[in-house]
């Protein structure tokens, strides 16, 4: 490997690291000195992605100058991404807005069905009030809920799956509740507290050592997502309680986590 200076297209010299074989590093050279260097490049894409943001009217982004830059971009690419592929966000929206009605409702409800339909029937007719008919009623829901996140933040954060993060703001928009966040209520002692504050998912009651074991490795929850309620009992969102119900699926054996699943279906959680 070896450093050459290149001569950008911009007026700027950007040091490069090459490696292979002369002919190609000298190929490779010679293509770059096409090109701006990796700033000017940067501010360019960023540049291009405010242009086409303030030609869609997208609403203003919230957070600092750097945060909004790169935000722009996510957010542009997801909208390109969308005008491409809206099947994808909206097949992921319906099946979030399904999810979530399964969750309202856990299976074991005898009305469960007969409920499920009815809600879904209910939400159909409402978005197709004003739309030719559902696909395209849902993207344009997918649209809207898209343009009004401004927290630049919450597009960074999400910038790897930000169909998913959209799909799920407009299940929970064409829904009109959020039971994720809606809290939950576990009995005392089904979570335990480490001494650094963490509370993990109680398994006691299992005689095997092994399981004892995992006690502290099963699932933690960070104590600013749980309420200790004065009788004992401990609160969180049904989204914290499901992320924890996941990392113990991940980290622990059938036995432990069957154990885990009754336990949380106790609290209404599968
Ligand atoms: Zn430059």
């Amino acid at each position: 490997m070896a450093q050459y200076e290149t001569h950008r297209t911009c007026g700027h010299t950007e040091t490069v690291n090459l490696f292979g074989k002369v002919k190609k590093r000298f190929e490779t050279i010679e293509w770059l000195e096409t090109q701006p260097c990796t700033a000017c490049k940067r501010a360019q894409e960023q540049a291009m992605a405010r242009e086409a943001a303030e030609k869609a009217g997208r609403i203003q982004l919230e957070g600092t100058e750097k945060q909004v830059a790169w935000a722009t971009e996510i957010r542009e690419t997801f909208f390109t991404w969308l005008d491409r592929q809206p099947k994808e966000t909206i097949d992921q929206t319906l099946t979030i807005l399904d999810k979530r009605l399964y969750a309202e409702r856990p299976e074991n409800d005898p009305d469960s069905i007969a409920w499920r339909e009815a809600e879904a029937e209910k939400i159909k007719a409402a978005l197709i009030a004003n739309e030719p008919n559902l696909r395209q009623a849902i993207e344009s829901q997918i649209r809207r809920v898209a343009n009004s996140i401004a927290s630049a933040k919450e597009w960074i954060e999400n910038r790897m799956n930000t169909s998913v993060f959209v799909a799920d703001l407009t299940a929970v928009s064409i829904l009109g509740r959020d039971v994720d966040n809606a809290p939950v209520t576990f009995p005392a002692g089904t979570f335990g507290k480490c001494k650094n504050g963490v509370f993990w998912l109680a398994t006691t009651g299992f005689v095997e050592a092994t399981v004892q074991k995992f006690r502290c490795e099963l699932a933690f929850v960070k104590a600013e997502k749980v309420t200790e309620n004065p009788d004992g009992t401990i609160s969180m969102s049904r989204r914290v309680a499901q992320k924890a119900l996941d990392d113990a699926a991940d980290r622990t054996n059938a036995n432990a986590l069957s154990y885990v699943t009754v336990t949380l279906r106790g609290a209404n959680i599968e």
